[in-house]
């Protein structure tokens, strides 16, 4: 059995995670973290825990590494499609708002430079079409959830190595991978938090523990990175935060780690104001979030996204806690 497509790429994330100098990951390898992530679920699912820093309970030799990562390669191959899905949606609202702001004649050139036909053209045609924005986004999370519920039968990996997502050669399998690797340097970052900030590893870990580790994770990459680099990996942070929802779709507090909705909003908060259009994107997500899960109160979009992002916070915040019977 072949092993998910997304592995092929996972060797750019060490390469990002250097970059977060601020954390001293090597100090933290010498103080017995295992430096190689271990995979689970690479036997094509279903979907186990996520990612998890464990602690060897008997250890040989003195020299080896006590604490180590696990990360679900069903999970890693799940990141990527949500990846693929806040990319396409993130360019659909960036196109269409430049379109919006053009003068008739500008407009009337655009369309003139889009009928000719090549694959740049292709992509900027689909994303003026919203609607075709969000089918395809519903396609992919299609078969998100064939995968995050069993095994894949060899056809179904066949066919997800067939996707043209994973083309790296293309302009926007390389843009997609630019998030996911900061998706994954920020779950990454989160486990590594647990070992630096010298949790508690006899119990199964407390929300203000799991609070900790997303914020020193969070800052690290905010404060040792800047520009570009810096909104592709927020957006990569985004994507991290908006796959939990579309993982755990009845938004279930698992005990330990905040409530994924108010994770989200506590981040949004933060980035909102750094350039790209966070509120219309989240915006989005959680219309195709309503459309994957039947959801037909969602709160329709009314002035700006800005002030609809806030409606959406809201309802969505009493949907979570009622859930929970919170
Ligand atoms: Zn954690």
């Amino acid at each position: 059995m072949k092993p998910f497509p997304v592995y092929r790429l996972n060797e750019k994330i060490t390469k990002s995670i250097n970059k977060i100098i601020s954390l001293d990951i090597s100090q933290g390898i010498r103080d017995g973290l295992d430096p190689m992530i271990h995979f689970t679920d690479e036997q094509g699912g279903p979907l186990s825990t996520i990612a998890k820093i464990s602690e060897k309970t008997f250890i040989l030799d003195e020299n080896e590494p006590k604490r180590y990562v696990t990360i679900s390669a069903a999970y890693a191959q799940m990141l990527w499609m949500i990846c693929s899905i806040v990319l396409r949606n993130h360019d659909s609202l960036a196109i269409n708002s430049e379109v919006e702001k053009m003068t008739p004649s500008e407009r009337i050139q655009f369309q003139q430079e889009l009928a000719t036909d090549n694959f740049i053209t292709r992509y900027e045609r689909s994303l003026l079409d919203q609607k075709k924005v969000f089918s395809e986004s519903a396609n992919i999370l299609n078969s998100m959830e064939i995968l995050s519920n069993r095994n894949l039968i060899d056809e179904e990996m066949e066919s997800l190595y067939m996707s043209d997502m994973y083309d790296m050669t293309s302009d926007i399998g390389v843009r997609i991978n630019s998030l996911y690797v900061y998706a994954m340097t920020f779950n990454l970052l989160h486990e590594f938090s647990h070992h630096s900030l010298n949790h508690d590893f006899s119990s199964e870990g407390s929300l203000k523990e799991e609070e900790e580790a997303d914020h020193n994770a969070f800052w690290a990459i905010f404060s040792d990175l800047e520009g570009n680099e810096r909104k592709t990996a927020l957006l990569g942070i985004l994507c991290s935060l908006v796959s939990l929802i579309f993982i755990n779709k009845s938004l279930e507090d698992d005990g330990i780690h905040p409530l994924p909705i108010e994770r989200i909003f506590t981040f949004y908060d933060i980035v909102k104001d750094e350039g790209s259009n966070f509120a219309g994107l989240l915006c989005h997500l959680f219309y195709i979030w309503a459309v994957y899960t039947h959801d037909v109160d969602m709160p329709r979009l009314e002035g700006t996204y800005n002030e609809t992002i806030e409606i959406i916070k809201k309802y969505m915040i009493e949907k979570e806690r009622s859930n929970n019977n919170i």
